[in-house]
């Protein structure tokens, strides 16, 4: 690990430095996140509109069903021509019976066929009247969605501006410290995770809360050198005005 004494100068740029690197850290991860917003929504829009598909799916079959129901009754009718004429031509008893169950049969399945598209025609109802609330539910929730893509655009453009803003600033500010000093920065950010030089509140390191030992805060009141916590080993520094 490179150690150096930075001149209360360097000391300076690099807490402003820091700054910038945190704000563009935060930059980033919002601007990471705006996309997965609108990912969210669109998930939901997307299973609302499978609801609807699913309507439909059944909406299909069960038309289908009263076809072949409506085909079973028109079929059903002929059968009962049939047996009128098979009756008025009978020759015996035999064919007589015969004709009157072919008869009795067919009404039976017309009775039958008109009660199942009567049921039929309840359950298509009910399914077109959810269908319907279905559609406007969906197109209500993705006329919100284009306006929340329409802000997250916005805030997209808005936040890379910004960070281009900071860009700029920190190349400025690196280009003002020599680079061996922002070698030390880089190197230390990395060892952190984050933050190098952290802020001393009532006597404590703010990196770890431990308290601060009077000869190193001592030090750093009188303003000499590079004062290290003897805990985590980040640098201390005192806020204008704070301390
Ligand atoms: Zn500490």
């Amino acid at each position: 690990m490179l150690m150096l004494d930075l001149s209360k100068e360097d000391l300076e740029k690099l807490i402003k430095l820091q700054e910038i690197d945190s704000k563009i850290i935060k930059l980033e991860l919002k601007l990471k996140e705006l996309p997965e917003e609108i990912k969210r929504l669109e998930e939901i829009a997307s299973t609302r509109r499978n609801k609807i598909a699913q309507i439909d799916e059944r909406i299909e079959e069960l038309s289908q069903k009263r076809k072949e129901l409506e085909q079973i009754i028109n079929e059903s009718y002929k059968k009962i021509e049939e047996a009128k004429k098979k009756k008025s031509k009978a020759k015996n008893l035999e064919e007589y019976k015969e004709a009157i169950k072919l008869k009795a049969d067919a009404e039976k399945s017309i009775i039958k066929a008109t009660k199942e598209i009567e049921n039929i025609l309840k359950e298509l109802n009910a399914l077109f009247r959810e269908r319907e609330r279905m559609e406007q539910s969906v197109e209500e929730f993705e006329g919100k969605i284009r306006k929340k893509e329409e802000e997250i655009r916005k805030t997209q453009q808005m936040l890379e501006k910004k960070l281009q803003e900071l860009g700029g600033l920190r190349e400025q500010l690196v280009s003002e410290i020599s680079p061996e000093v922002v070698e030390f920065y880089e190197e230390k950010k990395y060892e952190f995770g984050g933050n190098v030089f952290v802020p001393v509140y009532n006597k404590t390191c703010s990196g770890c809360s431990m308290q601060v030992p009077s000869a190193q805060y001592t030090k750093l009141l009188r303003g000499e050198g590079l004062v290290y916590c003897p805990n985590c080993g980040r640098i201390l520094f005192i806020e204008q005005g704070g301390g």
